[in-house]
C-alpha cells in the first residue's frame, strides 16, 4: 500500500479535526482528573507523543498548538526534527537510550525522561558539553518492579541522584515513571504512589536537587497519574489513534525481548 494511503486509513481524511476533537475529549478527561484531586489544569503538563506518527501527520498537529512533542526512539525523533525544523518543537525523548544514541540526541532534543544509568548520563553530559547545550532531565524509575523495564531500582534513585552533579549539562527536573502493564487499577495506582512516595523523600533528604516533577501517566493510565499527582502526561494514542499492533515492539520502556530489533 503506497503510504498516503496508509496514513488515510489510520489518520482519515481529515487528521486535523480528528486531532482537535481528541484533544477536546482529552482536556475534558484531564479537567474531571484535576477536579476528582483538587487540583488545577494549569499544574499538569501534557507531553503529546508522536511516536509512529509521519512527520507530515505530525505537522499538523503542531498546527493545533502543540509544540512539545515526545518520542521514544531517537532516530525517528531526530528523522522527525529535521523534517519539522521550519517550526517550534520542543522535543522531548522519553525512551530507553543507547550510550551510542546520545550523540544523535543531543543535536535535538531538549529533554530526556529516561535516564537511569551513570553512562548514559557521562555519554549525554560529553556531548552536551561539546555542543555547548543542556537538557532537561527526569531519572526512570521501575516501580512495578518487573524485570522487563527500564529504569532504576527505587531505592537505587537517591544515591544516582547524588551523581548527577558531576554532570552539570544535565538539569534534574523530576522523576518519570511507566506502571504495570495491567487493567488491576490498584496495582497501576501503587506504581504511582511509589514514584510519588519517592519524590517526596527526595524533597526531605535532598532539598536542592531540583527533582520535583513527576512525569506519569499515558493514554491508558493517566487519570490515575493526575490523581496521584502526575505533573507530565505522556500521552499519544488518545490524541492520535490507536497504534497498528504491528508496532507492539514501541511499547514503551520494555527491554526488547530477542524477537523485536532496534530499540532507540
Ligand atoms: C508511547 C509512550 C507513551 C504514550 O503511550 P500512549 O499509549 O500512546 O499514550 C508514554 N510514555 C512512553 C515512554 C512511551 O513510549
Amino acid at each position: 500500500m503506497p503510504e498516503a494511503e496508509i496514513q488515510r486509513e489510520r489518520f482519515g481524511d481529515d487528521p486535523e479535526t480528528t486531532f482537535r476533537q481528541n484533544l477536546l475529549q482529552l482536556e475534558s478527561r484531564i479537567a474531571a482528573a484535576c477536579a476528582r484531586a483538587n487540583r488545577p489544569r494549569s499544574a499538569i503538563q501534557l507531553l503529546p507523543v508522536t511516536k509512529t506518527v509521519p512527520a507530515s501527520i505530525v505537522r499538523v498537529a503542531v498546527g493545533l498548538g502543540l509544540h512539545c512533542l515526545g518520542e521514544n526512539k531517537v532516530q525517528e525523533a531526530a528523522a522527525k526534527s529535521d523534517a519539522l525544523s521550519d517550526l517550534e518543537v520542543r522535543w522531548a525523548v522519553i525512551g530507553h537510550l543507547q550510550t551510542n544514541k546520545a550523540k544523535q540526541l543531543v543535536t535535538f532534543a531538549s529533554e530526556f525522561h529516561a535516564l537511569d544509568s551513570l553512562r548514559v548520563a557521562e555519554a549525554l553530559h560529553r556531548h552536551l558539553v561539546s555542543a555547548g547545550r543542556q537538557i532537561d532531565v527526569f531519572i526512570q524509575v521501575n516501580t512495578s518492579n518487573e524485570a522487563s523495564k527500564y529504569g532504576l531500582p527505587p531505592n537505587e534513585v537517591e544515591a544516582f541522584a547524588r551523581r548527577l552533579p558531576e554532570f552539570p549539562t544535565l538539569k534534574p527536573q523530576g522523576l518519570m515513571t511507566l506502571a504495570v502493564l495491567t487493567g488491576e487499577a490498584d496495582r497501576v495506582r501503587a506504581c504511582f504512589r511509589s514514584l510519588r512516595g519517592l519524590r517526596d523523600q527526595l524533597r526531605l533528604s535532598m532539598p536542592t536537587s531540583g527533582l520535583d516533577q513527576l512525569s506519569m501517566g499515558m493514554t491508558g493510565d493517566f487519570e490515575m497519574a493526575i490523581e496521584e499527582g502526575a505533573d507530565v502526561v505522556r500521552v499519544g494514542q488518545a490524541i492520535f489513534g490507536r497504534r497498528p499492533t504491528k508496532d507492539g515492539h514501541y511499547w514503551p520502556g520494555l527491554i526488547p525481548s530477542s524477537g523485536s530489533s532496534e530499540q532507540a
